[in-house]
């Protein structure tokens, strides 16, 4: 299958945004931007073997790939609009791309952002995705604003991907909802928005509790203090845990693609009715105080955070 075929036949489709003025087939894309906004943009690659088993289905790559990226524009509270992507196959494997193809229009859909470009190429299995959304001007999330006093904050749970990760490679079969949050992670992006003007900093999990929130504590020079029986965890983790003692799934684990936020006193009131919105749940599992590092009350023995190198 010649290269042009194959992007009309698995990455042309189309969509109804408006500001996509020219997509898929030029050199280059033209997008319309509102005045009264600014442009936020990631870019996330993820190779077969090192961010996903080998075994991974298309599908759930092709879900992880783009997810992963829109859990940064989630982590920046702004909306998401389009991306590029940059496939790198080892062959052309039709059923594959389908799956692939899929999967990644689904999700496009779902969140209605537009696929408007990207380039193939012959290699090693790899998957870039270049994202953009839009912010009002002023109002994206930094890491930077943590203040002494506020309250530390995730969604959801942690560590169940990490789980899931950790029994498929210890040959134990893993809970059907922690393979879920491997395979299939939900961007928090309308938690992402709702947090505009009330989080003081935030930043999306990906490598691991301590390392991430060790970001914030770093960008905004403060330390912070937080408690692992405080830390939001699902029962079948929670209970492994209860037995071993050992937190360093959802300390460490990475790949949680939650949200971790710094919010001032005077804003938490608002996080009940913001959790309700979101349909999901928010966690304090600890404050921000004068710097000094990341105190993790309750843990031992546990090992670091993912490293590249
Ligand atoms: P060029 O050589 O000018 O960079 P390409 O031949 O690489 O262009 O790509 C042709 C068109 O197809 C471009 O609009 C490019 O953005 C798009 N494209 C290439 N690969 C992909 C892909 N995997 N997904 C989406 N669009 C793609
Ligand atoms: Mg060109």
């Amino acid at each position: 299958m010649h290269e042009f075929d194959l992007i009309r036949e698995y990455f042309i489709w189309s969509t109804n945004q408006a500001s996509v003025v020219l997509g898929v087939g030029d050199d280059g894309a033209i997008c319309d931007i509102e005045s009264g906004y600014q442009l936020v943009s990631s870019i996330d690659t993820l190779i077969a073997g090192v961010h996903f088993p080998q075994t991974t289905s298309a599908a759930d790559v092709a879900h992880k790939a783009l997810a992963v990226n829109l859990s940064d524009i989630a982590a920046m509270g702004a909306l998401p609009k389009y991306y590029t992507l940059a496939l790198t196959l080892p062959e052309v494997n039709q059923p594959w791309l389908r799956d692939f193809s899929q999967s990644l229009k689904q999700l496009s859909k779902q969140f209605n952002i537009s696929l408007i470009g990207g380039d193939t190429t012959k290699g090693n299995l790899s998957i870039t995705i270049s994202i953009m959304g839009w912010i009002e001007s002023g109002k994206a999330l930094r890491r930077s604003g943590a203040q002494i006093g506020d309250g530390v904050y995730v969604s959801n749970t942690l560590g169940s991907a990490a789980f899931a990760l950790w029994q498929l490679n210890n040959n134990e079969v893993p809970d059907v909802t922690n393979l879920k949050s491997l395979n299939r992670p939900i961007p928090q992006l309308e938690l992402g928005r709702s947090l505009q003007g009330i989080a003081s900093a935030c930043i999306d999990i990906s490598d691991g509790l301590e390392q991430d929130l060790s970001h914030i504590l770093v960008a905004s020079n403060v330390g912070a203090v937080i408690e692992v029986e405080k830390l939001p965890i699902n029962r079948v983790l929670a209970k492994r845990i209860l037995k071993d003692g050992d937190y360093s799934l959802p300390l460490n684990g990475g790949d949680d693609y939650e949200l971790c936020f710094t919010v001032p006193e005077k804003n938490q009131a608002m996080l009940g009715d913001i959790a309700k919105h979101c349909g999901i749940k928010i966690t304090q599992i600890g404050v921000i105080c004068a710097s000094g590092g990341l105190e993790i009350v309750g843990a031992k023995n546990i090992g670091e955070s993912y490293q590249h190198f």
